[in-house]
């Protein structure tokens, strides 16, 4: 019988995880991994949810995550609701095994909860689809739109639907509004005022409307059309913005609910897995964590998450040989490139060096990444 290396949540940390270690396990040590649906890639979410022909590009069949036949398994749709010393507890039994599933070593990536688009609402891979095109005509038909929430979310979804409905070829120009509770979009000390002027004067010169340093108090907590037609908003100030379509871009947070009815001293004060530099759970041997759901002192992204899978990985590899788990996390550090459609937005990159839309584009503006997610899963482009 196989010993489990259970991955739970199968996002993009755990399907280059997963990558990285199936090819390299010894006989006798099988990945089972807790998909809670297909492949969702929040990059490319935003322009999936506004600009038609994108819906299908942030999603990804996991038909295909392992070759057939071969000894790795992975269970979805499924959800992990217990976290135990030495197992799992699925809400319920999958075909072949009993709800509890036994590991040897466990890998937490159960990522960040958000607001939809930035994560899915439904579970397959054609519902999936259908919803970001259902929002994308729901945006179509919108006349002004309010994006509550100015973090780099808040500022590339307004860049997308500014872009797309330029006025040109029969795609009106809405009026965009963004609120944003603090004085500038990237508000914590390090981000350079470079890096958050750039951003403004781009999305200023598309005609949106920013308010900075004000808190709408009566938003939707989805994002979604305005039932009955356009309303009023109300910010903090007693201003008010109409608007028939609201983005909600704000409420990020880690998914850790499983770890902290585990061992809520596991958690940090942010709620982030505090982990060893080897990704190890600071009390716990047998149990990793990778991705968004670390306290490693880094932004929370993929590019970040890159550098986890191997250091995982290794260590897990260390431990079946009885040897120490000794390979460390790098972390990447202060570093995030924001996109204004697929031409624009700017980047701050290490050291403080500020890029702005050329270098934005190119990296990441007009790919979004896209054949690096569905490589990530071995599903079609
Ligand atoms: C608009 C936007 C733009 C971004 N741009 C960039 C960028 O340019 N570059 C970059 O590197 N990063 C970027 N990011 C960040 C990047 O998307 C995240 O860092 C990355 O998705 C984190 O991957 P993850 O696997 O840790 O978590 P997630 O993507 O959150 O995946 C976690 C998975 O675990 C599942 N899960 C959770 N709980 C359970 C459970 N109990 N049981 C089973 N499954 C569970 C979830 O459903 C999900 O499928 C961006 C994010 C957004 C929203």
């Amino acid at each position: 019988m196989s010993k489990n290396i259970v991955i739970v949540g199968y996002g993009p940390a755990a399907a280059q995880t997963a990558q990285t270690l199936a090819s390299s396990l010894p006989s006798g040590y099988r990945i089972v991994a807790i998909s809670s649906g297909p492949g969702y890639w929040p990059i490319a979410a935003l322009r999936g949810a506004v600009v038609p022909g994108w819906e299908d590009k942030p999603i990804a069949s996991t038909d295909n995550a392992f070759p057939k036949g071969g000894q790795h398994v992975l269970i979805e749709p499924a959800t992990v609701v217990e976290l135990r010393r030495n197992s799992i507890v699925l809400d319920e039994a999958a075909a072949g095994f009993d709800a509890e599933i036994p590991f040897e070593y466990c890998v937490l990536a159960t990522g960040s909860a958000y607001p939809y688009p930035c994560r899915p609402r439904r579970s397959t891979f054609a519902d999936a689809v259908a919803d970001l095109r259902q929002t994308q005509q729901e945006v179509a038909a919108a006349k002004s739109i309010l994006v509550i929430g100015g973090g780099p979310v808040g500022v590339e979804v307004a860049g997308e639907v500014a872009e797309y409905y330029n006025g040109k070829d029969g795609r009106a120009k809405k009026e965009i509004t963004i609120v944003h509770s603090h004085d500038r979009f990237l508000h914590e000390s390090g981000w350079k005022d470079k890096f958050n002027s750039t951003l403004k004067q781009q999305l200023e010169a598309y005609g949106i409307n920013v308010i900075l340093g004000q808190k709408v108090v009566d938003g939707p907590a989805e994002s979604g059309k305005v039932e009955g037609g356009s309303r009023a908003f109300h910010l903090d100030n007693g201003q008010s913005v109409t608007a028939d379509y609201v983005f909600v871009a704000h409420g990020n947070a880690p998914n850790t609910g499983l770890v902290r009815d585990f061992d809520a001293s596991a958690l940090d004060e942010k709620k982030r897995v505090r982990v060893r530099p080897s990704l190890q759970l600071e009390k716990y041997d047998n149990i990793f964590a990778v991705g968004d759901i670390t306290n490693v002192k880094e932004e929370k992204t993929f590019y970040a998450s890159k550098g986890h899978a191997p250091v995982a990985a290794a260590n897990i590899l260390s431990l079946i040989n009885a040897s120490k788990p000794a390979k460390a996390v790098k972390p990447t550090g202060q570093m995030l490139v924001v996109t204004v459609g697929s031409k624009g937005g700017a980047a701050q990159l290490p050291f403080g060096f500020v890029m702005g839309s050329w270098f934005t584009s190119f990296a990441k503006g007009k790919s979004l990444f896209i054949a690096d997610f569905k490589k990530l899963y071995n599903a079609p482009a």
